[in-house]
């Protein structure tokens, strides 16, 4: 699908120009002609990147850019601001209503597609992100809040070989709170980097006579650096070389010599929206993580347990030990549901106070567990089953300040011969289980040959 841009001007001429210009390199385009009508169309066609003419009658452009950043629907969306207005002091409003960047009329049309190339780059990572995010937190899902306006806290990597530059960015930046890390060649910003962790990367073109984009090339080549930020410092003359920048994934520049002050807002930008997409994957880590946990018990789930199984199933050898509490139903019927879970819990903390870390522990489903290893002798699955048992004999689980219950748990081992399916596995573990219930309970029982053979037999799936 082809990205869509939203074009904002109140003159018509401007907005034809821009539309035949995007429309012939395939891009989708739709045109606003003042700002309110702005705000709509962003809302409804949800655009990938919006042109925004600065100088509009009734709501400018930087009102407009405003409302869309503080729109939770909006405020990801990428805004270019288009001006004629060549001011620093223009461009740093701008900036601080929230624009990711500038382009001046007439606009250059190479400039336009080497920014609109790396703006569609970034926002499609962040899409994935919130994407991923929506996927796995369902319904309950709502966008991270908009981050602090502040940068302060944020840690930013300088790299230039002018001094003089250093001492006057480290000055301007950390009196908004930033830590910068000062380098003055590619070799000691990579041991910085091994070193430390970055919310910015701060980048001079002329880097080891000239070799800035080298650098910024292999930023995005590592796994470790490709998502960090970078703003190029580029002489005016070293325009080309931005271009080729924004190619290799530079975020945004600014031209030396340095205004102050348009630097703190393109700082303050990026650090923003590294910190937004920092925070969605915080929230599709713990969303990840939830989505393999039982709750009740923190311990993995069925789901989680059942690949696992798979897995170690596929690399040629697995032992399942199946745990199942003795008489729970009685627990629940006599002291209530609720001291029934604190069994269950209780039940969980044992088990996996006795495993390796490398042993997955799960509830399989109500008071039922499974114990998933890989490569064990006989002997020592049936030692490890035995434990089991008796820490949960041994010791009466407190449930109030006057009640210990004296609780017991039968377990069926199971392990694979070489060719079973994950089915067979299980229904023979199930199998040796209920002969444990059968013959007593509080008891372990091995999965037999005939265990084995009888579900063949039966076919078991
Ligand atoms: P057996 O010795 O044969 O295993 O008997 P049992 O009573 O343990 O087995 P049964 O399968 O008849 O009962 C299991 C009970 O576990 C029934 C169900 O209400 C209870 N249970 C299932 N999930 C939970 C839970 O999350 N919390 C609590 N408190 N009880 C649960
Ligand atoms: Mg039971
Ligand atoms: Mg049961």
């Amino acid at each position: 699908m082809s990205a869509r841009i939203l074009v904002v001007d109140d003159i018509a001429a401007n907005l034809r120009l821009l539309e035949a210009r995007l429309n012939a390199e395939y891009y989708d385009v739709s045109l606003a002609a003042s700002g309110p009508e702005a705000l709509l169309r962003a809302e409804e066609w949800m655009p990938d990147v919006i042109l925004l003419d600065v100088m509009m009658p009734g709501m400018d452009g930087y009102e407009v850019c405003r409302r869309l950043k503080a729109n939770a629907a909006t405020a990801h969306i990428p805004v270019v601001m288009v001006t004629a207005l060549v001011d620093p002091v223009e461009r740093v409003r701008g900036l601080e209503a929230g624009a990711d960047d500038f382009l001046s009329k007439p606009v250059d049309h190479q400039t336009l597609f080497a920014r609109l190339r790396a703006l569609l780059r970034m926002k499609q990572v962040l899409d994935a992100f919130r994407l991923r995010a929506e996927t796995a937190l369902g319904l309950g899902f709502e966008p991270p809040p908009p981050p602090p306006e502040t940068v302060a806290g944020a840690s930013v990597l300088l790299a230039t070989e002018d001094v003089n530059e250093a001492e006057l960015l480290t000055g301007v930046l950390s009196a908004d709170g930033v830590t910068l890390r000062l380098t003055s060649s590619a070799a000691q910003a990579w041991q910085a980097l091994a070193e430390g962790s970055f919310d910015l990367a701060l980048l001079s073109l002329s880097l080891d006579g000239g070799e800035g984009l080298r650098f910024a090339s292999r930023l995005r080549a590592q796994a470790a650096t490709r998502d960090l930020p970078v703003l190029l410092i580029a002489d005016a003359d070293q325009r080309a070389q931005v271009l080729r920048g924004f190619d290799l994934g530079a975020n945004d520049h600014v031209l030396r010599p340095v205004d102050t002050n348009e630097l703190r807002a393109r700082v303050r930008n990026q650090v923003r929206r590294r910190r937004y997409q920092e925070r969605l994957r915080a929230d599709l880590d713990r969303s990840l993580e939830l989505a393999v946990t039982d709750s009740l018990t923190g311990l993995r789930n069925r789901r989680y347990v059942t690949r696992h199984m798979e897995g170690l199933l596929r690399n040629g050898s697995a032992t399942l030990l199946m745990l199942d509490v003795d008489r729970f139903k009685a627990v629940n019927d006599t002291y209530g549901h609720a001291a029934g879970d604190v069994v269950l819990k209780q039940v969980a903390l044992r088990i996996r106070a006795l495993l390796r870390a490398e042993d997955v522990v799960a509830r399989f489903g109500g008071e039922e567990f499974v114990v998933a290893m890989a490569e064990t002798g006989v002997e020592e699955a049936l030692q490890i089953a035995d434990r089991l048992r008796l820490a949960m004999a041994d010791e009466p689980v407190q449930v109030g300040p006057d009640l210990a219950l004296t609780i017991t748990a039968s377990i069926g081992v199971a392990m694979s011969q070489g060719s079973e399916t994950l089915d067979q596995l299980m229904a023979a573990a199930d199998t040796a289980l209920y002969r444990a219930k059968a013959r007593g309970r509080n008891r372990v029982e091995m999965a037999t040959p005939e265990d084995w053979q009888r579900q063949q037999g039966q076919g078991v799936a």
